[in-house]
């Protein structure tokens, strides 16, 4: 192991010779595992650090978050602690736990064990190896399952026969590995994973952790290969009764595709966008409203997220008819458009093919909405109409003339108040 741990450098490495001093002191073993130790070994970036501590995970956390002088979130139910520092690191840190499912998809029943034991409590075999973090120690891989095999051979393999009956969530995560290494699923953990889903255990789990698992497989790098697989092996009734997805579908996915990379390179400015929204939108748009309502409910999607989804179902076919004819005004564009988030604005822009729509929208990104008056409510006061419900009407007047092109000075403005003033008097 000590190759890989050359890898690590900078900021991580500090930490983990924290760790390694917090381990020593408190007399606690402490490893590397999960996620963490995978990507170290695969070569890929990871800033989440997965900790596993033979003692107390709790006190493990604070002692190192001292050390390191970070934020501690701790969750005292599940012996777990979260360090927070600044950037993009982030420090998970569990006490090693042994796990008993009482029913199919039910939680488990935890309890203290071993590191041995918190291996055997994970998803895959990739996921299920450990190395000690104290110094000397580190050149043992503890791999009681063969994830390293699987990790150079490129396979998903579960521990254990019933691991998809135990939590099908991991029926999920399979999918989402084998489709973001370009692994395999090995033949029996499919044959039990297709099993899984022919005796319906998707539909046993909480809506709240599909959502989860579903919002993680579409914020990864390519949505449309993990959807297309998911489509595959489990359909998509377990999310709503009647979701399908096929080619549109998939047309829809590879056109948002590049409409988000168009909008990231032309607007860096922007807030972020929610991606992983514009897809889940894009999959349930074709269900009927009723149905659509009642899915996100269900899942539990934040209030701002439903209203985005919804907002576009309800839309998206009057918007694109308006928005595909020549000579739409600018101001028409403005109004239309300026309610709506850029998630759905984006989903827009990528559901239609037609030359006007693109342009409008491209003109009313670029353009349009960064348009500003130069007259203030000062000015109106100056001309001596009164604060109140009026001066918001008057402004939208002057706007809507200056995204026509009416007017395009300060004096133009004030002049078009001036009539407008007259008129309402
Ligand atoms: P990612 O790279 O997507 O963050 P990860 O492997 O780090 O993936 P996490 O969800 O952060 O995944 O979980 C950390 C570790 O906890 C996993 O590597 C795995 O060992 C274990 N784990 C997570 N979810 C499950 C599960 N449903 N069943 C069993 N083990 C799990």
């Amino acid at each position: 192991m000590k190759k890989y741990f050359k890898k690590i450098t900078g900021e991580l490495k500090e930490i983990i010779i924290l760790a390694a001093e917090v381990s020593r002191e408190a007399n606690m073993p402490a490893y590397l595992v999960g996620g963490f130790l995978r990507d170290l070994i695969l070569g890929v970036k990871n800033f989440d650090i997965d900790i596993a501590v033979e003692g107390s995970g709790i006190i493990f956390a604070q002692r190192l978050a001292k050390k390191l002088k970070s934020e501690l979130r701790v969750h005292e139910r599940f012996g777990t602690a979260t360090l927070i520092l600044d950037g993009l690191l982030k420090v998970d840190i569990a006490t090693t736990r042994k796990e008993k499912y009482p029913c199919c998809a039910c939680l488990p029943v935890v309890s203290c064990g071993l590191l041995e034991d918190d291996l055997m409590r994970r998803d895959f075999t990739i996921n299920a190896m450990a190395v000690s973090i104290v110094r000397g120690d580190e050149q043992k891989l503890i791999d009681p399952f063969g994830g390293r095999d699987d990790l150079s051979a490129g396979r998903i393999r579960i521990l254990h026969d019933l691991s998809f009956k135990d939590d099908p969530t991991r029926i999920l995560r399979a999918i989402r590995f084998e489709q973001r290494f370009n692994f395999k699923i090995e033949p029996k953990t499919l044959f039990l994973l297709e099993d899984a889903v022919k005796n319906g255990l998707l539909d046993k789990v909480s809506p709240h952790r599909i959502r989860d698992e579903l919002v993680l497989m579409l914020k990864e790098h390519d949505p449309l290969k993990q959807v297309k697989r998911l489509n595959n092996l489990c359909a998509l009734s377990f999310i709503s009764k009647k979701l399908k997805a096929g080619k549109s579908t998939y047309d829809l996915f590879k056109s948002i595709d590049k409409e988000i990379l168009w909008f990231t390179k032309n607007f860096p400015a922007h807030r972020q966008l929610d991606t992983w929204l514009i897809y889940f939108t894009a999959l349930l748009a074709p269900l009927a409203p009723g149905e659509i309502k009642k899915t996100t409910s269900r899942l539990g999607l934040r209030k701002g997220e439903e209203k985005r989804i919804i907002s576009y179902c309800q839309s998206s076919r009057r918007l694109i008819q308006f928005l595909s004819k020549k000579g739409v005004l600018p101001s028409r564009i403005f109004f239309m458009l300026e309610p709506l988030s850029y998630e759905t604005i984006i989903l827009l822009k990528s559901a239609s093919q037609n030359k006007y729509l693109k342009r409008y929208i491209t003109d009313f990104l670029e353009i349009y909405n960064g348009m500003r008056l130069y007259v203030s409510g000062n000015d109106l006061h100056g001309l001596g109409v009164l604060p109140g419900p009026r001066y918001q009407k008057i402004f939208a007047k002057v706007l809507e003339a200056k995204l026509n092109g009416k007017v395009r000075t300060l004096q133009g403005e004030l002049g078009l108040i001036r009539e407008l003033i007259k008129i309402t008097d």
